[in-house]
């Protein structure tokens, strides 16, 4: 079981705000590089939650943190803290195999000195080992999301 998963219980959020502010506790436990995934449709909020995480940990700009959908992967390197952890923010929506993955210089950052936030995991499953922490936003309402967390391995 991924270690982190302990600290977590599901959530309801009524405002994207309030997704912001959760994204800023979850941050608040993340004290090891690791690969994080975060599932959900379309518009349920995993860019949101996300850069509550990076607005934690990373020195921009909430309002300059966005999804990295035709990039395929944002760096933010600065850190809060002086032993604060670098990020990469990964969205895998329009990638198809951990080939592609591969061939763009990706595979480095895994198991490294970089807190790996994946938006669409199951583009490339294979990257993810049982262990890896799943954040699940479900749509519940216009305004409200449930979040709830598990692992990888338990999908
Ligand atoms: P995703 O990355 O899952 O496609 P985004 O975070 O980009 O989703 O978009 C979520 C959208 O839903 C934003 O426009 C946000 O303002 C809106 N929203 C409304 N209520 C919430 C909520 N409770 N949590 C997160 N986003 C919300
Ligand atoms: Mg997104």
């Amino acid at each position: 079981m991924s270690s982190l998963l302990q600290h977590f219980t599901s959530r309801r959020t009524t405002s994207a705000k309030q997704t912001l502010r959760i994204g800023e506790e979850i941050a608040s436990k993340i004290t090891n590089p690791c690969a994080i995934c975060f599932s959900g449709d379309l518009g349920a909020g995993k860019t949101t939650l996300i850069k509550g995480i990076i607005h934690a940990l990373n020195k921009t700009n909430i309002n300059e943190i966005q999804s990295p959908t035709f990039v395929y992967m944002t760096p933010y390197e600065e850190t809060t803290q002086k032993d604060g952890l670098p990020i990469c923010h990964f969205d895998l929506y329009r990638l198809s195999s951990e080939s592609e993955f591969e061939a763009l210089g990706f595979h480095d950052y895994l198991d490294s000195k970089y807190l790996c936030l994946f938006e669409w995991p199951d583009k490339i499953p294979s990257l993810f080992t049982k262990d890896t922490l799943l954040i699940t936003i479900a749509y519940t309402g216009e305004t409200e999301r449930e979040i709830t967390f598990s692992t990888w391995g338990a999908q």
